[in-house]
């Protein structure tokens, strides 16, 4: 119920060990002080400087009670997807039936619609919905803490307040910039700290304890498979989707399992995976024999179990390889040249916006061209190794780059033989 939060310098809060990207929305502002605020020492280059008053004022102000403007004196220099949200109310999609109109046009009219077409590419985002235009690559960074201890009603409430303090303070000029890691840059993490606690509910962030009271050493649950609840007599059911693919046909029927062995409820995992809870235990034995669970495994093999694969080509217009059945090929590979004796979290991300979180794998692959032996160009992997998720959180380092993806295999399967304790298969065969 209690954890200590940090936030991701590019982008939102992360709640332990999780890399994650932000969003613009929130609600109301308390008034900014008129005074100076000095930077106290912190870990970022604003740290000694002291940021003015006006500085701190935000940029936007509440319209007709239920939205949002930049102010007439912030308008100078915007970027065009700011002038783009100046340009309609996006949440009128929402609030005002838009989308249902736009899903009634053709994408010949809206492609010819200024209006419209900034709709799809800007404005469904206040939607949830994201449509990537091809070469734009969103940057990740490391997060950094925010030195608070939040209790867990907090939890979204602080939430809010960071994307508040980000709306409020955040640049809207050249787009690079806009970033939350760059408004923590100039401020200074204690400043951002302030203006985060300032839009608490009852204006407290409190600072976490000194010692740390929680086992630093915990392990990660293996959620796959079935997994007593602390409800008597319900257990939950992890099922592994390999790369993360689901089709429309598999979704109704795992919308009907957990209609007719859960309460009807799925969880989505950040591993790509799915979770039915609040299965009756006697139920557990017939929800194993439906055969979906064939092609979703709660027990799936030590490589494929960790396996993540980011969108890639096939239906991303920032990636540079394809990644999803690529993933699977290369496992299929390693598999068949070794053996592990525990499960290895192997990540793969298209490109470096690295949305499959190459830097907390075991072993990652960011996408890349490169020259083959030949002088071809090919699709190609720079390989990482050594990153940690968990109570002992640590990103990966560069391990070898640009790889071929098709000389992968034997390159993979010698780190997971040097640093994962795995045995070639001959060398096995060989000892039987
Ligand atoms: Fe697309 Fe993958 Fe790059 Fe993300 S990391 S932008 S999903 S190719």
């Amino acid at each position: 119920r209690t954890t200590t939060t940090t936030v991701s310098s590019h982008g939102l809060l992360r709640l332990p060990a999780a890399l994650s990207r932000c969003g613009p929305p929130g609600v109301c502002a308390r008034p900014v002080q008129s005074s100076t605020v000095s930077a106290p020492s912190s870990s970022t280059p604003a740290a000694d400087d002291a940021v003015s008053a006006e500085r701190l004022e935000p940029r936007v102000e509440q319209r007709e009670g239920r939205y949002w403007m930049l102010k007439e004196k912030y308008r100078a220099g915007l970027n065009p997807q700011e002038k783009v949200k100046l340009g309609k109310e996006p949440m009128s999609l929402f609030m005002q039936g838009g989308i249902k109109e736009l899903a009634k046009m053709p994408m010949e009219e809206i492609e010819a619609d200024k209006l419209s077409k900034e709709d799809i590419d800007v404005r469904l985002k206040w939607l949830g919905l994201f449509h990537r235009l091809k070469h734009h690559p969103k940057r990740w960074e490391e997060a950094l803490p925010l030195d608070a201890w939040v209790p867990g009603d907090d939890i979204i409430p602080v939430c809010k307040a960071v994307l508040e303090a980000y709306r409020d303070l955040g640049t809207r000029g050249n787009r690079q910039k806009t970033r939350m890691m760059w408004l923590i840059d100039e401020l200074g993490m204690e400043v951002f700290r302030s203006e985060v606690e300032k839009r608490m509910p009852n204006g407290v962030l409190e600072r976490p304890a000194p010692e740390d009271l929680i086992d630093k050493k915990w392990q990660r649950r293996d959620y796959l498979g079935v997994h007593p609840q602390k409800q008597e007599g319900l257990s939950y059911v992890g099922l592994h989707v390999p790369v993360g693919r689901v089709q429309a046909a598999d979704m109704f029927e795992l919308a009907r399992l957990a209609d007719q062995y859960g309460s009807g409820e799925l969880r989505l995992t950040v591993e790509q995976n799915i979770v039915i809870p609040n299965v009756k235990n006697e139920k557990v034995e017939a929800l194993l024999a439906e055969p979906l669970l064939q092609k979703f495994s709660p027990q799936p093999s030590l490589l494929l179990k960790g396996l993540v694969a980011c969108t890639g080509n096939q239906f991303c217009g920032q990636a540079i390889i394809e990644t999803k059945q690529r993933a699977l090929l290369v496992t299929s590979q390693v598999e068949k040249l070794v053996s592990v004796p525990r499960a290895v979290r192997m990540h793969w991300t298209g490109c470096p916006n690295s949305c499959g979180q190459v830097q907390v794998a075991d072993i990652g692959f960011m996408g890349c061209l490169t020259k083959d032996s030949a002088g071809k160009i090919v699709e190609a992997a720079d390989i990482f190794v050594g990153g940690r998720v968990g109570s002992d959180s640590h990103l990966a380092g560069v391990y070898k780059k640009s790889v071929p993806c098709d000389e992968l295999a034997p390159i993979v399967s010698g780190i997971l033989v040097e640093r994962f304790g795995a045995v070639r298969r001959e060398r096995e065969e060989d000892e039987e």
